[in-house]
């Protein structure tokens, strides 16, 4: 199987699916530049070798249909002013063979956005699911996502994905296009490489002791990745507002925290299949009790399964937090996602800030720690400490379905 570090790209044609998906102002300016600045390794290797570039990617969700506030000519200057390069722009993704194949060695084609077309995604449009014709629909629309990937692979050589927070879709520009090219002349970008690896090592690569540490508002949506850990980890932290369902599901009292009163048994079932596995269960003994969902309220330190009638628990409270960095301080292998309390208000940071404080001192002592999910991403770099991680993911939904234990299809249309 070809890599982007063993492969020279000279004399060549090279495709490159990008996240572009980049927040925009109401002027249209880009807002945020990670994600541009994340392909930026990748898109340079090519032109360092001296070969041609066709960069293409989402932007918002046009829902098949052309729609200017999506453009991405929008951003063409800004890829180009950080590539150092002019960057031609193709105004219809579909239709830039010529545009293409004119490219010379080291020049940029940006195609519009591929969601402008409804093959991109290959959903049937204006159908409903429960509608007879639907599946003729679903039928008809695959084989015209087939020939739109078709398409955009003829107008290179080489195609490489790089844009792993569209990894778990199998789209037209994600997974189908991959179809057209062999193991010689298709590959992960750097960017997915970094996230493949960094999965890779909370998956199956374990340095122990491995403390994952889950938090955020509900169980509910953290199911998946906590049976997933159930048989990994050696420690598991559950924080954040699911602390309550647990806290209720023990004969507690949440007052008014948030709790989930139908996933009482789902939370009794986790408790079990830790002790049966064997994993160290953290979960926060007391917590910081609010009477209002304010920074402004009232607060005080109370049990997690004590909590006054009226209040509600806002973050972890001091004993939760010892516990939480004790079950991290020494651990070889982190994986954090989901703060432990309502981090975004100033009075309640101090659960989340203890545990990246934890990961930080970790890591410095050689763990390998991963940071994943919009909102533990926003608490690192709340607290300035992005770089005092191994790993942040670029990828929400990618990396939640990528440590769930799914497969990714833009990952295994490549690798198979
Ligand atoms: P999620 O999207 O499920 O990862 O949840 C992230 C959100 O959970 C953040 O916006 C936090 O403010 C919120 N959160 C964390 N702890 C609590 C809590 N104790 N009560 C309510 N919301 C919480």
């Amino acid at each position: 199987m070809a890599t982007i570090d063993t492969c020279n790209f000279k004399g060549s044609k090279v495709i490159v699916r990008v996240d572009f998906n980049v927040p925009l102002d109401e002027n249209g300016n880009i807002t945020d530049d990670t994600r541009i600045r994340g392909a930026l390794p990748t898109l340079r290797k090519v032109l360092a070798d001296g070969g041609a570039l066709i960069i293409m990617s989402h932007m918002g969700k046009p829902k098949g249909k052309v729609n200017p506030k999506f453009s991405l000519s929008q951003i063409k200057e800004a890829v180009s002013e950080k590539l150092g390069t002019a960057v031609q722009f193709a105004p219809d993704c579909a239709k830039a063979a010529d545009a293409a194949a004119a490219l010379k060695e080291g020049e940029v084609l940006l195609l519009e956005n591929l969601r402008f077309y409804p093959e991109e995604e290959g959903k049937p449009v204006g159908i409903d699911k429960e509608d007879p014709a639907y599946e003729a629909a679903k039928k008809e629309m695959k084989a015209r996502q087939k020939e739109f990937a078709a398409t955009l692979a003829s107008y290179a050589d080489y195609y490489i994905n790089d844009a792993f927070g569209t990894a778990h879709r199998k789209h037209a520009s994600t997974a189908v296009i991959a179809d057209s090219f062999d193991a010689e002349h298709k590959m992960l970008g750097y960017l997915m490489e970094k996230e493949v690896e960094a999965v890779h090592n909370v998956l199956d690569n374990i340095q122990r002791p491995f403390t994952a540490i889950m938090g955020g508002s509900k169980v509910s949506t953290k199911i998946g990745i906590i049976e997933n850990l159930m048989d990994k980890v050696d420690n598991l932290i559950l924080c954040g507002g699911m602390t309550y369902t647990f806290a209720k599901a023990n004969g507690g009292n949440v007052g008014k925290s948030i709790c989930e009163e139908d996933k009482l048994d789902l939370a009794l079932d986790i408790i079990a299949k830790a002790k049966a596995n064997g994993v160290n269960l953290v979960l926060a003994t007391d917590c910081v009790a609010a009477d209002d969902f304010s920074n402004d309220a009232n607060t005080q330190i109370v049990p997690a399964t004590a909590i006054p009638e009226g209040w509600e628990g806002l973050d972890a409270g001091p004993e939760a937090r010892k516990a939480f960095a004790a079950a991290i301080e020494n651990a070889k292998t982190i994986l954090w996602n989901g703060p432990a309390g309502v981090f975004e208000m100033e009075n309640f940071t101090a659960g989340s800030r203890a545990i990246a404080e934890a990961i930080a001192k970790a890591t410095a002592q050689g763990a390998f720690s991963l940071i994943g999910g919009g909102d533990s991403v926003a608490c690192i770099n709340k607290f300035g400490m992005a770089d005092k991680v191994s790993y942040i993911s670029t990828g929400g939904g990618a990396l939640l379905e990528a440590i769930e234990g799914k497969t990714l299809p833009g990952v295994a249309a490549i690798e198979g």
